[in-house]
């Protein structure tokens, strides 16, 4: 057979006046990502604090923030965190920011059948529903690890854009069995505060906790450069790391400085989701590669 041809995403346009865009989202992981990963780690105190950080203390200081600066950004909140932390999601959207699905007990798909993976998806939506009146239509998946069953999941129940892939600089329509498709706002691991920042012995590796001023020039630099581009800059932080006392005064330096960049349109991923559906782009599929037998073992 022959393999389906690739096709790159295209630059696309931006509101009249705008050569690119951002966004600043933001995962509310709290205890849901160590205790999907790390079972039984409910029974350690230090570690299940170090993650309550992030909507006790992180939220309300990264909130104070995002208002100085006139910033709408997006929270991907896992179901679980959303009903131990009910008035912490509610603050959020009482601020005007988007709130969105990012499961519910964090959980990886890898290997996870398409019930569970309905359940799972089901599950969020609901928490977010009880506890703020929120029906997402933003998607990010645990570990940026969607299935291929994922996008199909999405689109029944309504979601608009999905934020997962590391294919593109550019947002585009991602085609869906059906002759459908779902917008997709691409992100990448080199633009995550996780990496940078997380120390969680046992769990997640002893890295290195990296200087601010490091991260903050490191995030600068692929700005500039994705800004001369004209793509999509998306930036994903941890209220449990980012929400530090220095983290988060670094990052509103970057977020003033990005925003007093008037070639670009800052907002919430919902507003570029709504934007990029708006240019009626041709769908481009990423098919799953074929494997020959011979190289399963
Ligand atoms: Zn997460």
């Amino acid at each position: 057979m022959t393999p389906e041809e690739l096709v790159p995403a295209k630059p696309i346009t931006w509101p009249e006046g705008k050569k690119a865009a951002a966004s600043f989202s933001f995962d509310i992981d709290a205890e849901s990502a160590i205790l999907f990963a790390s079972p039984g780690s409910e029974h350690r105190l230090g570690v299940m604090s170090h993650q309550a950080y992030g909507p006790l203390t992180g939220v309300p200081r990264l909130l104070n923030m995002l208002e100085r600066q006139r910033v709408r950004s997006t929270f991907f909140i896992p179901g679980y965190t959303a009903l131990r932390y009910p008035n912490v999601v509610r603050d959020i959207k009482a601020a005007g920011h988007e709130i969105a699905h990012h499961g519910f007990m964090h959980e990886a798909l890898e290997g996870v059948s398409v019930e569970d993976e309905i359940r799972f998806m089901d599950r969020g939506l609901d928490a977010l529903e009880k506890v703020a009146g929120v029906r997402p239509v933003g998607y990010r998946a645990p570990m940026w690890e969607p299935s291929y069953s994922t996008m199909e999941i999405l689109l029944d129940r309504g979601f608009l854009y999905d934020s997962n892939m590391m294919d593109s600089d550019h947002p585009y329509e991602l085609a869906v069995a059906g002759g459908r498709s779902i917008v997709e706002l691409p992100i990448q691991w080199a633009l995550d505060d996780w990496e940078q920042y997380c120390f969680l012995p046992d769990i997640s590796g002893v890295g290195l906790i990296e200087s601010p001023t490091k991260v903050i020039e490191m995030w600068n630099l692929e700005f500039e450069a994705l800004r001369d581009d004209g793509g999509l800059f998306v930036l994903t932080n941890h209220p449990f790391l980012s929400g530090r006392p220095s983290r988060a005064k670094a990052l509103e330096g970057f977020i003033e400085r990005v925003v007093s960049d008037s070639s670009v349109w800052v907002t919430a991923m919902e507003d570029i989701a709504t934007h990029v559906r708006s240019l009626n782009l041709t769908p481009r599929s990423l098919p799953a590669p074929v494997v020959d037998p011979e190289y399963r073992k």
